[in-house]
């Protein structure tokens, strides 16, 4: 049988282009579709915005630092105006390189939406249908927002780079990487921050004394996180929420209702919590989540497997249950990183396309939450080490010199999870300025499988925080 394709992928996300243009470079034939925008998810919606606004946040810091060392400077509001039309013109110039690569190498490009219609078949919104030997899904993921009352007010992480004006108060749900991320980002961009996560600490699944003292520098930094909160019922406020009749529970600060929504913004949103406040907010934001785009595209008729979280199910090589169908990303629920959406694909090529099959390696992934301060992991926590070996505990907090000169609070964490038998580095959790920089380098030795006695062995840089990595002696306990 001949195919129109030798690959068709749906999905222009980092995993779909990156799978497409190296399936392309060993002579195979293939098309891409895409119903939104070139880059997926991390280029238009997550990672790259993402990080141009902790960069624009940051400044805030830098400002008052500047002059405790000296400079004469006076800062002023923060204008997303100009930061918001630099961002789209950034994000278009990204997509459009996108586009480049795959037409430079030879993917043929189809904007519209893609659905299943048999194994070796794919209809487009276009009307028109391709069939291909093999078909990849990287459809990638999307917010979840919870069924509260009144939840179709607030906005999620698709909508925050998009705003026409910053609100002057945000309350955000959740305490994963994007709430913590944005609360930070926020924050520093002059948004008064309320936080409320439903759990005892946020950042679940990382390392207890990392989140703790990620948590306590937020709140340093002027966040008001509630931890055991979740929102009841939120809807648009009232003349009567905001003139501060406290019969609606707005709270008053000096006789003025304390989160007035700025008039700018249009609206307020009153949010009735479980700990019983009542409070306006400028805008809620929900990051509570994300699932699977599986919906909607023939994946079950086609005979794929979709899990109970609404993901594809795939082996060790991508590959689903229908033999010529493949997934990779968010899509899958693996692992929600960009890299590991990457790698997936390049193994997917491996294995398809080279003959050379070569399953994915999920294990000591390092990643970095980019929250204020900022937290770097590779490995297992401790909570998680100790369960499965003894394990020695290295571990360190200070206050960094640049931080002490300019009269900062703010600590550093520096530890280590080794394990008392085989002496390997188990574990590395960094919260620090630049901590995602750091443990992308740690993380190199600890894949390698480095012991204690190897982190030791390696003279440190001084001066700089990463440098205490190499000179803990003494375990700090044992587990
Ligand atoms: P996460 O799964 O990290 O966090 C979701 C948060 O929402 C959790 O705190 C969860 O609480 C809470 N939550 C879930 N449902 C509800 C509910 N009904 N009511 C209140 N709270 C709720 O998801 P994110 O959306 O933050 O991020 C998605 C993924 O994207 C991440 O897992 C990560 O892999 C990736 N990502 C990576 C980044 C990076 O590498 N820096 C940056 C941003 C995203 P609980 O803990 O109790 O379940």
């Amino acid at each position: 049988m001949t195919f129109d394709y030798d690959l068709f992928v749906i999905g222009g996300g980092s995993g779909g282009v990156r799978a497409a243009r190296t399936a392309a470079a060993t002579g195979a034939k293939v098309g891409l579709a895409e119903e939104y925008r070139m880059g997926g998810t991390c280029v238009i919606r997550g990672c790259v915005p993402k990080k141009l606004m902790v960069f624009a946040s940051s400044f805030s810091e830098m400002f008052e630092d500047a002059r405790s060392y000296g400079w004469d400077l006076t800062d002023g509001p923060f204008h997303w105006p100009h930061f918001s039309e630099k961002l789209n013109s950034e994000l278009d110039r990204l997509e459009g390189i996108y586009r480049k690569l795959l037409d430079g190498s030879n993917v043929a490009i189809f904007d519209g939406r893609a659905s299943l219609k048999d194994p070796h078949t794919v209809a487009l919104s276009t009307g028109e249908e391709i069939t291909a030997k093999h078909i990849l899904v990287a459809t990638g993921g999307r917010p979840v927002v919870p069924e509260t009352p009144g939840a179709e007010l607030g906005i999620t992480s698709n909508e925050i780079f998009q705003l026409k004006e910053m609100p002057k108060s945000i309350l955000i749900i959740g305490g994963g990487y994007i709430a913590s991320e944005f609360a930070g980002i926020l924050n520093g961009l002059g948004v008064k921050v309320t936080q409320f996560y439903r759990g005892a600490q946020i950042l679940r699944g990382f390392d207890d004394e990392a989140r703790g003292l990620v948590a306590e520098g937020m709140r340093a930094k002027g966040i008001d996180l509630h931890l055991g909160t979740n929102i009841v019922e939120m809807r648009a406020a009232t003349e009567a929420d905001l003139s501060g009749d406290h019969s609606h529970g707005v709270p008053m600060e000096g006789g003025v209702p304390a989160q007035l929504p700025s008039k700018a913004a249009g609206h307020g949103i009153w949010v009735k919590a479980t700990n019983g406040t009542e409070k306006v907010y400028d805008q809620v934001m929900f990051a509570t989540g994300r699932a699977p785009n599986t919906s909607g595209i023939g994946l079950e008729e086609a005979g794929v497997e979709i899990g109970r979280r609404g993901e594809i199910v795939v082996d060790d090589y991508s590959q689903t249950r229908v033999p010529s169908i493949y997934a990779i990303g968010d899509v899958t629920n693996r692992v929600q990183l960009t890299p590991v959406a990457i790698r997936e694909g390049m193994a997917f090529v491996e294995t398809v396309f080279k003959g050379n099959p070569t399953p994915v390696d999920h294990h000591l992934i390092p990643s970095a939450v980019f929250t204020q301060p900022e937290l770097g992991t590779v490995g297992m926590t401790e909570e998680e080490a100790r369960e499965i070996e003894p394990v020695e505990i290295y571990c360190t907090s200070f206050k960094p010199m640049n931080h002490a000169f300019a009269g900062r609070d703010d600590r550093v964490l520096m530890k280590l999870v080794v394990s008392k038998e085989t002496r390997k580095v188990l574990g590395c959790h960094i919260v620090a300025d630049h901590a995602g920089e750091m443990i992308q380098l740690a993380g190199i030795a600890v894949k390698m499988g480095a012991t204690k006695e190897d982190f030791d062995r390696t003279v440190a840089v001084h001066p700089t925080m990463a440098e205490e990595l190499v000179t803990m002696k003494e375990p700090m306990r044992t587990a």
